[in-house]
């Protein structure tokens, strides 16, 4: 699975989990990220909530131009 990255603004990466949108690592340094990426295991209580509440679409899209406003 694919984890997008989000650069915050101290420099540091965060990896996301699009499933269950648990940030998944906190790293300066992307590569460091792959090992919890790979470790990683959704929680089933995030995915039920996630799925009730429909919002991963709108939650990724917003947090983009977030990004986007603040670089
Ligand atoms: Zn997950």
């Amino acid at each position: 699975m694919q984890y997008p990255h989000r650069r915050n603004r101290d420099g540091s990466v965060d990896s996301i989990c699009p499933r269950c949108i648990a940030t998944i690592a906190s790293s300066t340094r992307e590569a460091d990220l792959k090992c919890p990426e790979t470790a990683h295991v959704c929680e089933p209580w995030r995915l039920a909530y996630f799925e009730v509440e429909n919002s991963l679409v709108t939650w990724f899209s917003r947090s983009v131009r977030d990004n986007r406003a603040s670089a």
